[in-house]
């Protein structure tokens, strides 16, 4: 932040020559460390909920179908409908894995959505299972919310049409401004919809992208911090291993609490980025209050998990002397 400000990054104009250059280096690092196909595209948002409004815009003509089993794939589907009102929605148990053989998509649909990781209930669909739906459904479009997973996990790229994320959760940056990689597919079917009624309709999106700049002023400062961070980055597959080895050992850290359990017990689909725990509410309660008075940021239940669960963030930016901290927090006040 230091550098941005002495470099004069905070005040450059957007459509110059030394934006264009750190935006250019942002993809390449982007592509390099996260594993994005060469043939992918990279654009810039101003988050992720933008995106459920970019997608809708441009990528559908009449129908998506939406699966899901929490808060953040449910609001997907809710804000699509507002603007593509045939959207479908179909929901699954949340202590289940996605069983896509028994999934039935109308013809009509052009885009499947599902979200990576749901980080209102703490769960993950796998790149196994992503490779099985785009294996039964080959024709769709399948666009995937990766919001709390994208450069905290591997994601496997090729198995899905559109990905998309924030950097406020596992790139560890201030919020505001969001991530979509777009397969050539993709690309082809937005074109071939021709859809230009908005600033951030795709195609202007990706014609802006060619020289590495966006429709309105973007966040220059948070796209060079992105640059730094994704420069310095380990490759996924490190930062990958580092956030399950980190994910086992809360499991093994929680397993001896009797006021805390995990909110889902099938340790299959359970998400390695986000930890949900649920207890009783006043001990819910009680945690956000000791959790206030000791400087520790747990996140609050989500939507209807609210009043009986707490969740804690895994993501890659969280330092091993910070866990620390946390979980003395949770021996001395709770065990
Ligand atoms: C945080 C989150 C969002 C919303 O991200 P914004 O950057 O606030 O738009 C969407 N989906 C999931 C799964 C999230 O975790």
């Amino acid at each position: 932040m230091l550098d941005a400000y002495r470099e004069g990054i905070l005040s450059i104009n957007h459509r110059s020559p030394a934006f264009e250059e750190i935006s250019r280096d942002c993809i390449k690092y982007l592509r390099k460390k996260l594993g994005v196909p060469q043939e992918y595209g990279i654009f810039y948002t101003t988050s992720a909920t933008e995106t459920w409004e970019i997608l809708a815009q441009s990528f559908i003509r009449k129908k998506s179908f939406h699966i899901f089993n929490g808060a953040f794939g449910r609001k997907w589907y809710e804000y699509t409908k507002k603007i593509k009102p045939k959207a479908h929605g179909f929901e699954f148990g949340s202590n289940h894995l996605l069983a896509v053989g028994k999934i039935s998509v109308p013809k009509d649909v052009e885009m499947i959505c599902l979200t990576q990781n749901e980080t209102s209930n703490a769960t993950q669909v796998s790149n196994k299972t992503i490779g099985k739906i785009r294996d039964t459904f080959p024709n769709k479009l399948i666009a995937v919310d990766a919001t709390s997973s994208m450069a905290g996990i591997k994601l496997d790229y090729k198995n899905a049409d559109i990905w998309y994320a924030s950097v406020q959760k596992c790139f560890g940056l201030p919020a505001g401004l969001g991530l979509m990689i777009c397969s050539p597919t993709a690309m082809t079917h937005a074109d071939k919809l021709n859809e230009s009624r908005h600033y951030n309709s795709f195609n202007f999106i990706a014609e802006k992208m060619k020289d590495y700049q966006t429709t309105y002023t973007p966040n220059v400062f948070n796209i060079y911090l992105l640059n730094r961070v994704m420069k310095n980055a380990p490759k996924i597959a490190i930062t990958h291993n580092k956030i399950v080895e980190r994910y086992d050992q809360w499991i093994i850290f929680f397993s001896d609490f009797n006021s805390f359990e995990l909110l889902n017990k099938n340790a299959e689909v359970n998400s390695y980025t986000v930890l949900c725990l649920s207890a009783k509410p006043d001990i819910v309660n009680a945690v956000h209050k000791k959790a206030n008075q000791s400087g520790i940021i747990l996140g609050n239940g989500y939507g209807d998990l609210k009043t009986n669960t707490f969740r804690i963030a895994n993501f890659p930016a969280i330092k091993q002397r910070e866990i620390k901290i946390c979980k003395q927090f949770f021996k001395r006040h709770f065990d």
